[in-house]
């Protein structure tokens, strides 16, 4: 319920924005993805990093992003997960992996409207190749495939739900993040099978307006 307190004194269901003070070592995180995203594909990306009560319960999954009608975004996190993922180093590579991917949405343009979030959520291709798209830069931006597999690990670990958005399998999730991770960073080539599930992942020359190839039979949607 939506302002009653909890027992630590914050209130349920809302959202604490992440700074230098209260949550130094997220904050440090996720100032450290923008400085590797910006670097490495030229745009300054600010996430406005918000931790809410509650949102793992609300929605079951750890991270979310919120879009506004001026078409303003802002990037949540379950405000207790987080809390305890900045206490370990392998919590700190998952929620960079957070950053990073959530910064990758709003990189590439993703559900830019309502409307096209909601035109989007009826192809379940394009919705795995924006999830795939959100993966590769994080691969590409932290350098490394790590962040992509300890949050497949750790969905795995706290049992979160399968997804209604039409996510890809996590398996392929993490193939796409290795073959995006290699020389320093490519883009991927997504071939699918003729029940239009992916059926393979490769990388490709790195060619960062075409991150996520899609190769799939013309009735696919
Ligand atoms: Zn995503």
């Amino acid at each position: 319920m939506s302002g009653k307190k909890r027992d630590d004194g914050l209130e349920n269901n809302a959202t604490y924005y992440v700074d230098e003070t209260h949550d130094p070592a997220i904050f440090k995180i996720a100032q450290e993805v923008r400085a590797k995203i910006k670097e490495k594909f030229g745009k300054d990306i600010d996430l406005r990093l918000g931790l809410k009560t509650g949102l793992y319960q609300e929605i079951g999954r750890i991270a979310s992003t919120n879009l506004y009608p001026d078409g303003h975004k802002e990037v949540v996190i379950d405000y207790d997960i987080a809390k305890k993922l900045a206490q370990t180093d392998r919590g700190k590579t998952i929620l960079a992996n957070i950053c990073a991917h959530e910064s990758g949405h709003t990189l590439l343009g993703h559900a830019k409207s309502f409307q096209q979030a909601l035109e989007d959520a009826q192809s379940p291709m394009r919705r795995q190749k924006q999830e795939l798209e959100a993966d590769v830069v994080s691969a590409i931006a932290t350098g490394s495939s790590a962040g992509v597999e300890a949050n497949s690990e750790f969905a795995k670990e706290i049992n979160q739900p399968p997804s209604n958005y039409h996510h890809p399998d996590p398996a392929d999730r993490v193939k796409a993040a290795q073959a995006a991770a290699k020389n320093g960073g490519s883009s991927i080539a997504v071939t699918y099978d003729e029940d239009c599930k992916i059926n393979d992942i490769q990388s490709v020359p790195l060619n960062v307006t075409q991150l996520v190839q899609i190769k799939a039979p013309a009735d696919c949607k």
